[in-house]
C-alpha cells in the first residue's frame, strides 16, 4: 500500500511519490535545532516525528538521506554570546554536544548530515548574489541585503504558498532586520544582516560589507547544497510554516526557478498540562529535567509518539507514568515470549513442539499488515500503537493457554522488532530484576552455601512476598515474576 502524507503545500492527504524515477530515493530535509540552549521537550517532540518520518521511509524501503541542519548562528544565538561574553563556537558547541547526546537518548537515529550555518557562509553568499542578479533581492542604506516581496512577486511569483495570506488585510512592504516577524506584516526579511557592534566578534566579509547571515537564507543554502535545487521532503514545526518555511520557499525558488519542495510536513505543537511551555509557569521541560525526574528516554519517546503528529498533544507527567505502566505491558509479554524461544536458559517457560511455517505465520500475526496500513494512513500513530496492544493481548491470552509454539514465539518476536524499527522504543525482552531483587537473590545464595537454609527459606519467602519465585536449575538458580 502507499504511504499517503499531509502535505501543507496543497493542504490535503496526498500519495507520497518521490522526485526520483526509480521510485528509491528521497531527500528529507528537517529544520534543526537552534544552538543556544538545551533543547525542550517541544523542540523534541518535532524532531522524534522527524525520526519516525525518517524510519519510516526506511520501512517501506526508500533509500533516505535525512538532512538536518544545525542553526549555529542566528538572532538568538549573537544575544546570548554577547551577554554570556563566549566565543560563539565554545557557545554553540555545548548546545550542539548535548542535542547530540538527547538524541541518542531519545533513540533518534542520527540524520546522515547535520550541515552547520557557520560552514556554509560561500554557499549563503552565493544564494544571496543570485537573487540580487535577478532583482529580487538588494542592498539597504543600512548595508543589509533584503528579499523584496514586491519583486518576487511581481515575476509572477507567489509569496504565500504554504499560508493563505490576504495582501489585503496585512501590512505589506515593511523591512525587517529581525529572523521572526509578526504574521500581520509581509515585511521583506534579511538575507545578509550588516554586522552592528552588537554582533561582537561574529561577522564574516561578503560583496555587501561585513555581516551574518539570516536565519531563513541558511536553511534554503543546505538544503539545496546535499539535496538539490528541488528534493521531497522538508518538516519542521507548525510555528515554522510561516515566516521561516514561506521564507525559505520564496528565496530559493526565487534563486533557481525550480520549485523547492515537494511535501511539506510539519508538526503540531506540544503543550504541558494544556498549556504553551514557559518558564515563568514553571512547565518548561527540557530533556534533561525529565531525566532527573526519574523518566528515561524510551518513556519520554513512547509518549512523544502516542498522538497523531497533526494533533497538539498535551504533554503531561501523569502521562509520562502511562508511558511506563504501556512500555511495561510490552516488556512483560516481550519476556515471556522470549522464554519459549529460549527454553533452555528460561526452564520455568511453557514448551511445545516447534511448529513450522503455519505456525510462523500464527505467531507473527496480523501485527505488521495492521500496522503498516495505519502507518500508511497519514502515520496514524496512535492506531498502531492500538494494534501493538491488541498483538499484546492476543500474545497474552495465548501464553496464558501455552498454546504458543517456540516458532510461534520466535515469529512474533521478529514481526515486533521490525515493527520497532519505526517506532524505536526498544523492548525489553528480558523480564529487568530489580536491584532490591537482586540483592536478596545474592543473599538466599549465600545462605545457601553457608548450610543456613532456615535463612535461605526466609529469603525465598520474602522474594515469593514480593511477587519473584526461584527455580533451582543445573545452571543455577532462576527468578520468576509471579
Ligand atoms: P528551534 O530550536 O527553536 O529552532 O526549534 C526547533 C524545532 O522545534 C522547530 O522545528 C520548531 O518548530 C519546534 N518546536 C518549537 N517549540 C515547539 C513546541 N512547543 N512543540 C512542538 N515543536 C516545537
Ligand atoms: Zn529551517
Amino acid at each position: 500500500m502507499a504511504l499517503k502524507l499531509f502535505n501543507t503545500l496543497s493542504r490535503s492527504i496526498q500519495e507520497f511519490a518521490p522526485l526520483d524515477p526509480a521510485g528509491k530515493k528521497v531527500g528529507m530535509y528537517c529544520c534543526g535545532p537552534t544552538v543556544y540552549d538545551f533543547a525542550h521537550i517541544g523542540n523534541w517532540r518535532t524532531f522524534v516525528f522527524a525520526d519516525l518520518v525518517r524510519r519510516y521511509l526506511e520501512f517501506k524501503g526508500y533509500s533516505v538521506t535525512h538532512v538536518m541542519n544545525i542553526t549555529d548562528v542566528e538572532d538568538k544565538i549573537i544575544k546570548r554570546v554577547r551577554e554570556t561574553k563566549t566565543p560563539l563556537r565554545e557557545f554553540t558547541q555545548q548546545y550542539e554536544a548535548a542535542f547530540l547526546e538527547d538524541l541518542k537518548t531519545l533513540n533518534c537515529v542520527l540524520p546522515h548530515q547535520m550541515p552547520h550555518a557557520t560552514q556554509h557562509i560561500p554557499q549563503i553568499v552565493a544564494l544571496i548574489e543570485k537573487l540580487v542578479a535577478r532583482g529580487i533581492a538588494y542592498k539597504a542604506a543600512d548595508g543589509s541585503v533584503y528579499f523584496s516581496i514586491e519583486k518576487y512577486r511581481g515575476c509572477g511569483c507567489t509569496y504565500g504558498r504554504l499560508l493563505k495570506l490576504n495582501f489585503d488585510e496585512m501590512r505589506v512592504g515593511e523591512r525587517v532586520a529581525s529572523d521572526e516577524y509578526a504574521k500581520e506584516s509581509v515585511a521583506d526579511f534579511a538575507l545578509w544582516k550588516a554586522r552592528t557592534p552588537d554582533d561582537g566578534d561574529v561577522f564574516w566579509p561578503s560583496p555587501w560589507g561585513e555581516g551574518r547571515p539570516g536565519w531563513h537564507i541558511e536553511c534554503s543554502a543546505m538544503s539545496m547544497k546535499i539535496l538539490g535545487p528541488t528534493f521531497d521532503l522538508h518538516l519542521g514545526g507548525e510555528d515554522l510554516i510561516f515566516p521561516h518555511h514561506e521564507d525559505e520557499i520564496a528565496q530559493s525558488e526565487g534563486a533557481t526557478g525550480q520549485p523547492f519542495v515537494k511535501h511539506w510536513l510539519h508538526g503540531a505543537f506540544l503543550l504541558v498540562e494544556g498549556k504553551k511551555m514557559s518558564k515563568s509557569l514553571g512547565n518548561f521541560f527540557t530533556l534533561r529535567d525529565l531525566l532527573a525526574k526519574g523518566f528515561t528516554g524510551r518513556e519520554i519517546r513512547y509518549l512523544l509518539l502516542t498522538a497523531h503528529y497533526r494533533e497538539t498533544f498535551n504533554f503531561t507527567l501523569d502521562g509520562l507514568q502511562g508511558a511506563r505502566a504501556a512500555l511495561g505491558r510490552i516488556d512483560e509479554c516481550l519476556g515471556k515470549l522470549k522464554e519459549i524461544v529460549e527454553p533452555l536458559t528460561r526452564p520455568s517457560a511453557t514448551l511445545s513442539p516447534p511448529g513450522g511455517e503455519k505456525d510462523r505465520e500464527k505467531g507473527a500475526s496480523k501485527l505488521i499488515p495492521n500496522s503498516t496500513a495505519a502507518l500508511d494512513d497519514d502515520l496514524n500513530i496512535s492506531a498502531a500503537w492500538a494494534i501493538v496492544f491488541e498483538w499484546v493481548r492476543e500474545m497474552n491470552r495465548r501464553l496464558a493457554e501455552s498454546s504458543l509454539s517456540a516458532d510461534e514465539a520466535a515469529a512474533a518476536l521478529t514481526a515486533w522488532e521490525k515493527v520497532d524499527s519505526v517506532l524505536g522504543v526498544g523492548g525489553k525482552s528480558e523480564i529487568e530484576i530489580p536491584a532490591e531483587i537482586n540483592s536478596l537473590l545474592e543473599a538466599r545464595q549465600a545462605a545457601r552455601k553457608a548450610k543456613d537454609f532456615k535463612k535461605s527459606d526466609r529469603l525465598r519467602d520474602e522474594l515469593k512476598v514480593k511477587g519473584w519465585t526461584i527455580e533451582d536449575t543445573p545452571k543455577g538458580p532462576k527468578l520468576k515474576k509471579i
